[in-house]
Parts: structure tokens; sequence; C-alpha cells
């Protein structure tokens, strides 16, 4: 049994799911790829497990390649925030995953690591950046990094950065990105702050919602 096939995924990535052992898509991962193929902002509320990190993940490794080219020196893609190393290590594990072998380039910034091996790694250009905000910001005060050129932007656990001053830290990150830009907002709480972060930063977005496990 293989059910990814259903969702508009390229061939080649449901090659890799299916290598991967992955069977089926997670009800997630149902609603949000094919809105998120389709190019719509997604804003998504789901509890942790419920599989969110491929939802947003294989409509972006899909599109990017799908979008001829590297990445110019020190321009990125496609930027994932999230609030912890520990998530931004487990989000960039899994999309490396089912990006091994193909030329989408995933790198990590987070903060208590050398930032001088990340203006170096950031100085080649990488497809898919998973940050921490703070660290981010750091590295685009130092212009290591351009986001100019990046059209996608997924916002991951965002109400646990709320309580990070990401609201704060957003507004610096946002304007530096490219336009027109794919923007998902996941969290898994719905906070009235999150309303406006939605209002702020998504356009006409499509709501997903998952009852958590058991529920
Ligand atoms: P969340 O971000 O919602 O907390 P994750 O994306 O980290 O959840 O996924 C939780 C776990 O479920 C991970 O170990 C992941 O590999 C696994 N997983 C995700 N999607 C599927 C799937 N479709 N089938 C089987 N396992 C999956
Ligand atoms: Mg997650």
């Amino acid at each position: 049994m293989f059910d990814f096939d259903m969702l508009g995924l390229s061939p080649a990535l449901n090659d890799a799911l299916s290598r991967n052992g992955f069977k089926e898509p997670t009800p997630i991962q149902n609603q949000a790829i094919p809105l998120a193929l389709e190019g719509h902002d997604v804003l998504g509320l789901a509890q942790t497990g419920t599989g969110k990190t491929l939802a947003f993940g294989l409509p972006l490794i899909d599109r990017l390649l799908q979008s001829p080219g590297k990445p110019a020196p020190k321009t990125v893609k496609a930027l994932i925030l999230a609030p912890t190393r520990e998530l931004v290590n487990q989000i960039a594990e899994s999309l490396k995953q089912l990006t091994d072998g193909t030329r989408i380039r995933v790198s990590t910034v987070v903060g208590g690591q050398s930032i001088n091996r990340q203006i170096n790694f950031l100085s080649r250009g990488t497809d898919i950046l998973v940050a921490t905000p703070g660290r981010l910001i750091d590295l685009m005060e130092r212009r290591a990094v351009d986001l100019s050129s990046a059209s996608y932007l997924v916002l991951d656990e965002a109400d646990q950065m709320l309580d990070l001053g990401f609201i704060h830290a957003l507004r610096k990150i946002a304007p530096a990105l490219g336009t027109p830009r794919q923007t998902m907002l996941f969290s898994a709480t719905m906070p009235k702050q999150m309303e406006e972060l939605s209002a702020a930063y998504l356009t006409n977005p499509r709501k997903v919602q998952v009852s958590p496990p058991g529920k």
C-alpha cells in the first residue's frame, strides 16, 4: 500500500517517500499538501506528532525540485523558522532524508554554534534554510545571508515562538523576504496573537485543522 500518490507530488518525491518507508499521509498532510501545491498560503492548526514537518516540507521540496537553478551566493530559496535548536535540527534531518541524492541543499542556523562556520556555508547559497529567529537576525545584520529571493516562508510551532519575542523578530525578518511569497504557518494553538500574525503575514490563507491523536 502506498497512498501518497493521490496528493499530486512528483514521482521522484513519491519514490523517496516509498524508499524511506512512508506509506500513507497523516490527516494534516492529506489536507495541507494539495493546498500548498496549488500555491495557497496555509494556516495549520495541529498538535505535536501529527506530521507537520512533511505537511509543509513535501510541497516545498516538490516546488524547489521543479524550479531550476542553484541558489546564488548568500541567497535562500525557502526559509523555515522554528523556536528551538532541537526543532530546527529535527526538521532539517527529516527534509534531508527526502532530498538525499537530489540537488536540494538543506542548511540550519541556530544559536550556540560557531557563527563563522554558518557565515561560511551560507556564502554558497542554500535551497532550504531552517533557522531560529535570533541567530538568523544576527546573520542578516552581518550581511551573511540574502533573503530577497526567498519565495517560501514557513513558521513552524508559531505559538511557541510567540513566547520568545517572535512578533518583534518577524518584523525584522519578513520585510527582507522576496515577493510574491507563499507562507505557511503551523501552530498547536490559536491564541488571538496568532490570528494577528496570520492577518499580517498570510494572504488569503486556507485553514487546515486536525484533532489531537486519540480525541
Ligand atoms: P509534528 O511536527 O507535527 O510534531 P513530525 O512532523 O515531527 O510531527 O512527525 C512526527 C513523527 O511522525 C516523525 O517521526 C515522522 O517521521 C513521523 N511521520 C510523519 N509523517 C508520517 C507518515 N505519513 N507516516 C508515518 N510516519 C510519519
Ligand atoms: Mg514539528
